[in-house]
């Protein structure tokens, strides 16, 4: 059994669409595949149709952005029911964030010189529901400013770079409450990556376990051996569930094929023991993996 578990499609900022998604998956030799797009569910019903024709497992999820201690933090919430009304209000909110965000980033880029306007980011975004800065940087690749997606956020994008600007993200233990009210399950995505802190700590985790949190996402590349051996000694102590993924996003990120990571079976049981008893409390109705 091969189980990825956090990938993205062009309803946010992968570059394949759904079905593409789902039938990559297949390709790859994936039993199941989770889409998690950033703060949306807009890619689900193409991909449960594409599964239902691959036979490919298909968990229907999002990765919503969220904020604790001053710090973004991306949660992977699992099979929640995404028309409980206090989540589509705080994803509205992110969204509305997301594209309020766009016009600061662009005037930023315009005062260094770089010719770029909003209709060069909605060429590349597609129909994208979440727009995000990975679309600016495919915009500065199409005008020819930058190689590619690495460069964009190295050399204007990242958080300290000239054109960089905030977002609205939901409060984390408000979010963790909301997923479970919702009737799914709370993994933090990347909980060590990028910016190469062992952060949020042990006791931060706890406490974000007795605020509904279910698992941590350990196998992912940006996470070190070091890393993941010590956040997988958390997750022992905290009792939490270990995922690991690709975080794919077609072409759009380097190094994170399909499959690259992957969830232990008995890990995604776990997991969906825990959405199915979350989905009873809540009596929303949520959906069921494709496949299972
Ligand atoms: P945003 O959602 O607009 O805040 O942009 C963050 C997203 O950009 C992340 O979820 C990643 O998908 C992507 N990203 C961040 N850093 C990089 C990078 N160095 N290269 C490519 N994509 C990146
Ligand atoms: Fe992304
Ligand atoms: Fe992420
Ligand atoms: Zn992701």
């Amino acid at each position: 059994m091969r189980i990825d578990l956090h990938t993205h499609s062009r309803a946010s900022d992968g570059t394949q669409s759904p079905a593409e998604l789902v039938r990559a998956a297949a390709a790859a030799g994936l039993d199941v595949v989770a889409l998690t797009d950033h703060d949306t569910a807009e890619g689900w019903a193409e991909a449960a149709r594409t599964a239902e024709e691959t036979g490919v497992g298909l968990v229907r999820g999002m990765e919503i952005s969220t904020r604790h201690d001053g710090r973004g933090v991306h949660l992977l919430a699992y099979l929640p029911d995404p028309t409980h009304p206090p989540l589509l209000a705080e994803l509205e909110r992110i969204l509305e964030g997301r594209s309020s965000r766009l016009p600061a980033m662009l005037a930023r880029l315009r005062e260094l010189g770089v010719d770029i306007d909003e209709d060069d980011v909605r060429r590349v975004a597609g129909d994208a529901v979440a727009t995000g800065r990975p679309h600016v940087a495919d915009a500065l690749v199409d005008l020819g400013v930058v190689a590619d997606r690495t460069e964009a956020f190295r050399r204007f994008l990242s958080a300290g770079r000239p054109a960089y600007a905030n977002r609205y993200a939901a409060p984390l233990e408000k979010m963790l409450r909301i997923v479970g009210d919702a009737g799914g399950v709370s993994v933090i995505a990347h909980p060590w990556g990028r910016h190469g802190r062992q952060e949020p700590s042990e006791a931060t985790l706890a406490e974000l376990t007795e605020a509904g949190l279910s698992g941590l996402e350990v196998d992912h590349q940006d996470h070190d051996a070091s890393a993941r051996e010590r956040l997988r000694g958390i997750a022992r102590n905290l009792d939490l569930v270990v995922t690991g993924s690709s975080d794919h996003h077609g072409s759009g990120k380097v190094d994170h094929e399909l499959g690259c990571n992957t969830t232990a079976p008995e890990e995604f049981a776990r997991l969906v023991d825990l959405a199915r008893l979350a989905a009873a409390r809540s009596g929303r109705s949520t959906p069921e993996v494709v496949g299972a």
